[in-house]
This record gives C-alpha cells, sequence and structure tokens, in this order.
C-alpha cells in the first residue's frame, strides 16, 4: 500500500519562469565570486562589487526575493539593469508527491545550462519531522559507481550538477514550503514546529550521484547554503554521504567542514568489492583510515556509517560483530538501512528478526540503537513494498540523522 495520499502536478506559479525571461541568466545559486562576475559584465565599477554582491546576496538567499523590484534599497536605475541582463528563475517543480506524514517529493527540471540543455531533471525529497526538516539533495544526474544494489548506479546519463544546479535545490524547497521571511506555508502537510525552527533545516547529500565526484561544485554550494547572511544553515546539520573516495574524505573536511557518511555496506574487502566497486581502488583498510582522520571528527561530531541489510548477503550475527570490531576507535554512529527493492535487481531485504539481532549487536557494543522499534518498523512496513525513491530517500535521510537526535533529545 502506497502512503503517497496526494499527486499534484502543479507547478507553483510562484516558481514558474516568465516566457520572456527564460534566455537572461538566473542569479539564483551562484556564489559570491560568480554574483560579482556577473555584476562586472554589466559594468558595475569595482569598487562596488562587494557592496552590490552583499545587497543582492541578502534579497535572494535571506529574503527569497523572486523579482529585482522588491529590492528596495537597490537604486530603481540598478535594478532596471540587472532586470534587463538577468533574471531570478527558480528550477521548475514539475510533479510533486505529498505522503500522509507530510514527506514530498519533487520531480524538478533544472534551468538549461547551455542552448543546447533542455535541463536536467531530478528528484529531491522533503522530509519534515517534529523540530526539523530534512531536504535531501543530489549531486549528479544519475551516477557513475556501479554498486549493485543501487539503482541510481544502473542510470545511462550521468552528468555533474552545477553548483548552482544543487543551491537551487535548496532555494526550491523553500520557496515551495514558504520558508523565507514573510511567505505563506502551506496547509495540506506536516512542518516541524518550534521557536526559530526553519522548515528546511538539514541538507544530506543522499539523493543521485557521488558527491566527491563532484567535489569542487558540492564544496562551493555548501559554502552558500551555510552562509551566515543568506541560507545560513549550520554545517552541523548538513551531511555528505561517500560511495569512499578516499583521497577526497580528508580536503572534504578542511573545505566544507560538514559532517561525513560513508556508505560501508560490507566488512570485508571481498564483499565490499561486489556490493561497492570503488572498493577495489580504496580498499577497507584505506577507507577506514581516511575516517581516523577526518579533520572535524570528534564525539560531538561522529562519522555515520550506514549499511543497508541484504538478506543473505551481510546481514549475519558474525559481520555485525566484525562492523563493530571494524570500527573500534572511530568516533561512529551505525544507521542500518532497509534494502529498498527496485524492478530487476537481485537482492532482498533482510528479515526484520535478522535485522533486530544485528541491531542487537551493534547496540550491545555502545553504538546507539541505530533501528528504533516504531521508526524502524515503519521503515520495515516500507521496505520491499514501496517502491518509490521517496521512500528510500526517507528511509536513508531518518536514519542518517538519527545522530544529531541522540545530541539534541
Ligand atoms: N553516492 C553516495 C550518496 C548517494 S546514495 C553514496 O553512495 O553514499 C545514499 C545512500 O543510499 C547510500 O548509503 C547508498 O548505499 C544507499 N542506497 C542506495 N541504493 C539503496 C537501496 N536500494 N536501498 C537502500 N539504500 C540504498
Ligand atoms: Fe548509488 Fe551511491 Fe553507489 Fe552511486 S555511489 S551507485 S549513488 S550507492
Amino acid at each position: 500500500m502506497s502512503d503517497v495520499s496526494e499527486i499534484l502536478n502543479t507547478p507553483s506559479s510562484a516558481i514558474a519562469p516568465v516566457a520572456s525571461s527564460k534566455a537572461r541568466p538566473s542569479l539564483v545559486g551562484l556564489t559570491r565570486l560568480e554574483m560579482g562576475d556577473a555584476l562586472r559584465a554589466i559594468g558595475v565599477p569595482d569598487r562596488e562589487i562587494k557592496m552590490r554582491v552583499g545587497q543582492l546576496w541578502h534579497w535572494i538567499y535571506f529574503q527569497g526575493a523572486r523579482s529585482f523590484d522588491a529590492m528596495l534599497n537597490i537604486s530603481k536605475a540598478m535594478r532596471v539593469k540587472l532586470e534587463e541582463h538577468y533574471s531570478l528563475d527558480l528550477a521548475e517543480v514539475v510533479s510533486e508527491q505529498i505522503s500522509k506524514d507530510g514527506t514530498r517529493k519533487w520531480l524538478i527540471r533544472m534551468l538549461p545550462v547551455d542552448a543546447h540543455d533542455k535541463g536536467a531533471e531530478i528528484e529531491c525529497v522533503y522530509i519534515p519531522e517534529r523540530h526539523r526538516g530534512t531536504l535531501c539533495v543530489s549531486s549528479q544526474v544519475g551516477c557513475t559507481l556501479t554498486c549493485t544494489f543501487c539503482h541510481t548506479g544502473t542510470q545511462k546519463l550521468v552528468r555533474n550538477l552545477t553548483t548552482q544546479e544543487i543551491v537551487q535545490q535548496l532555494v526550491v524547497a523553500r520557496d515551495r514550503i514558504g520558508d523565507f521571511p514573510g511567505m505563506v506555508q502551506p496547509t495540506d502537510g506536516m512542518l516541524p514546529s518550534g521557536e526559530g525552527v526553519r522548515a528546511v533545516s538539514n541538507i544530506v547529500f543522499m539523493g543521485m550521484g557521488e558527491p566527491l565526484y563532484n567535489f569542487d561544485n558540492v564544496c562551493d554550494s555548501i559554502g552558500v547554503m551555510s552562509d551566515g547572511d543568506g541560507l545560513s544553515l549550520s554545517k552541523r546539520r548538513i551531511t555528505v554521504s561517500t560511495s569512499g573516495v578516499v583521497p577526497q574524505i580528508s580536503a572534504l573536511g578542511h573545505e566544507a567542514g560538514t559532517m561525513l557518511a560513508i556508505s560501508l555496506h560490507a566488512v570485508r574487502d571481498e564483499l565490499r568489492n561486489t556490493l561497492v566497486p570503488l572498493n577495489k581502488k580504496y580498499p577497507l583498510k584505506d577507507l577506514l583510515n581516511a575516517c581516523r582522520n577526518y579533520p572535524t571528527l570528534t564525539n560531538a561530531r561522529r562519522i555515520t556509517f550506514e549499511y543497508v541489510m541484504l538478506k543473505g548477503v551481510n546481514d549475519s550475527p558474525a559481520e555485525a560483530r566484525e562492523l563493530v570490531r571494524l570500527l573500534k576507535g572511530i568516533p561512529a554512529k551505525i544507521n542500518l538501512i532497509p534494502f529498498n527493492p527496485w524492478p530487476g535487481t537481485q537482492y532482498e531485504c533482510s528479515d526484520w528478526d535478522t535485522i533486530e539481532t544485528f541491531s542487537d549487536i551493534v547496540f550491545n557494543a555502545g553504538y546507539a540503537s541505530p533501528v528504533r522499534t516504531p521508526r524502524g518498523r515503519d521503515i520495515l512496513a516500507a521496505c520491499g513494498q514501496l517502491k518509490s525513491e521517496t521512500e528510500k530517500l526517507r528511509a536513508r535521510a531518518r536514519l542518517a540523522l538519527d545522530e544529531e537526535d541522540e545530541l539534541e533529545d
């Protein structure tokens, strides 16, 4: 049974770009440097660039302005000039699905990157909970890696998303759910509540793609998302998930300073070589060493290890004990992810009892219970029944954020 209660194919009128503005590049999603270049290109003198970027930044990322006319502290002449050359277009929400528990899945068509591009289509999932709202974003269209249990890995067409396309996922989400000052929030779904809680308070890079294969754009997008004068997301609330691109792990810590999640899925090289073929290049020993040396690692900022539960493949008690042994000495959180099947897959999700036994071993070794009963049951109910990406992403993202729950509870 699907719990998707509503399927809307209504692009928000607020975000549908006006036809005449299509050819003008959008400023939404640019970094400060890129915005400065855009202003220079229309003749803004060097001495004014910093101040003008600051103004635009505030309107675009703090206020969520949808028109240059709203930017009241910018002179009329300057606003006209901006309007002539640029737009504030957002990617288009092609369809929206709202689940009973408030989870929203959007199919988003990105703005064309050049005259030949039709605009990449990606999925983005928003998961509201009591005191936080998590947005699951994509870093690539498809993925060049071929993890055998992952649907994305079977997609042929692959390209990196630009910084602008990554940032736009957040701006589109905030626009869609009225998460900018003065906007009206939709009443057709649950949103988080609490003093000062933003509807989108957390980001997980767990959508399509391998973020560390699009390193520069991912880091630049994190810079924009975490900028305190604009979108203002705390880096502690941004998690980057990797299948184990070892040479980039330390750089991620230094340059982006976010939380890290590792898609581990196996405790022996032989099996991990099959499940996550990248392991042949960067085996477990190297991966775990990179984790031990992750720059921001402390007990309060632990690494999340994701472990997808595959029936009869990686789910034995011996493997649970080996997992605990392998992670010894690394401040870690373990997330057991029930496998979500997709058409044509050779794998099945582990039985609930097996997941519980595995989880108990991990719990008894001192890790917070990674599959909590109510949530776990809910996830198990979904596992194998719902094949939509929404379910998959929701399960992943929820589990990845358990660590923060513990810190905040
Ligand atoms: N490429 C990155 C991030 C995107 S995948 C990575 O691999 O980490 C996000 C998470 O979803 C990963 O842990 C991935 O292994 C997991 N995943 C992929 N397919 C899945 C499936 N069918 N069921 C459950 N989890 C899955
Ligand atoms: Fe899927 Fe991540 Fe593997 Fe890519 S790296 S195939 S997105 S699990």
